[in-house]
């Protein structure tokens, strides 16, 4: 199922430093300080597509993306 993929900008709040990526439906999804990555079928492509945009610290929310999470 495709789903629309958000990077949250503020990394001030992760143990790890990491740009998290969620879901739109995420009940972590930020409201703020968060960039649209895309539509995509899992988080492993939006992380991905974080990656490409420079963001190398970009890791999978534990809740909406299990399959991205890495730490
Ligand atoms: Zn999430």
């Amino acid at each position: 199922m495709i789903k629309n993929y958000y990077l949250n900008l503020d990394t001030s709040k992760n143990p790890n430093g990491n740009y998290e990526v969620h879901t739109s439906q995420c009940y972590y999804c930020p409201t703020i300080n968060k960039v649209y990555l895309g539509a995509y079928d899992n988080g492993i492509q939006a992380v991905a597509e974080a990656k490409r945009r420079g963001y190398y610290k970009a890791d999978g929310c534990c809740y909406c993306c299990p399959e991205a999470h890495r730490e």
